[in-house]
């Protein structure tokens, strides 16, 4: 099956989550499906294939990706995690959220320079999370070679905000 035809199928649509107005795309049962789960990583990686040494997933749902699409390609993975998680040193990145702030970080010391990174989440929808995390991987010395999001949510405008970076998302949602 075709990567439109698997999330047409599987991803869920919840209205109202996770407050009144808002409209949750949930891509947990695409996770779940062998076949939809095979083919959207490949997907996501297939663009780049060749271009990158590391996978960088963003907590939670981008570890599962970024898992799983290092595994397949024999590259190794990093955690771009939220504040606090992580023992070593870190650097951070603050980015807007609807009410205040959040912050993500990464350890500093594993990623060498030079590295090129394939930069994964599941949604792209304002761009902060990824714009925040594609600033702590340049921070490192590394290259975003390319970054991948299974739903880009095109209304929010994520994609201006990740401007100069190539961008693959799977499928848009207006
Ligand atoms: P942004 O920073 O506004 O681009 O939001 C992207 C982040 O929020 C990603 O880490 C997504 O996992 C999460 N996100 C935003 N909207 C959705 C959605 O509709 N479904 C699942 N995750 C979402």
């Amino acid at each position: 099956a075709s990567v439109d035809d698997i999330l047409d199928r599987l991803c869920a649509t919840v209205e109202d989550y996770p407050k009144p107005g808002i409209t949750f795309k949930d891509l947990t049962p695409v996770f779940a499906d062998p076949e939809g789960f095979r083919v959207i990583v490949h997907a996501l990686t297939e663009p780049f294939a060749g271009q990158f040494d590391l996978v960088a997933g963003v907590e939670a749902r981008g570890f599962l990706l970024a898992a799983a699409a290092a595994f397949a390609t024999g590259t190794g993975v990093i955690t771009v995690r939220k504040k606090g998680k992580l023992p070593r040193r870190t650097i951070s990145e603050d980015y807007a959220l609807e009410y205040g702030t959040a912050t993500l970080e990464v350890h500093e010391e594993d990623i060498p320079r030079g590295t090129r990174v394939l930069l994964l989440d599941d949604v792209l929808a304002t761009g902060g999370t990824l714009s925040a995390a594609t600033r702590l991987m340049e921070r490192t010395g590394a290259h975003v070679a390319g970054i991948g999001v299974v739903l880009e949510l095109t209304g929010l405008h994520g994609r201006a905000a990740l401007a100069g970076h190539r961008v693959r998302s799977l499928q848009r949602i207006a």
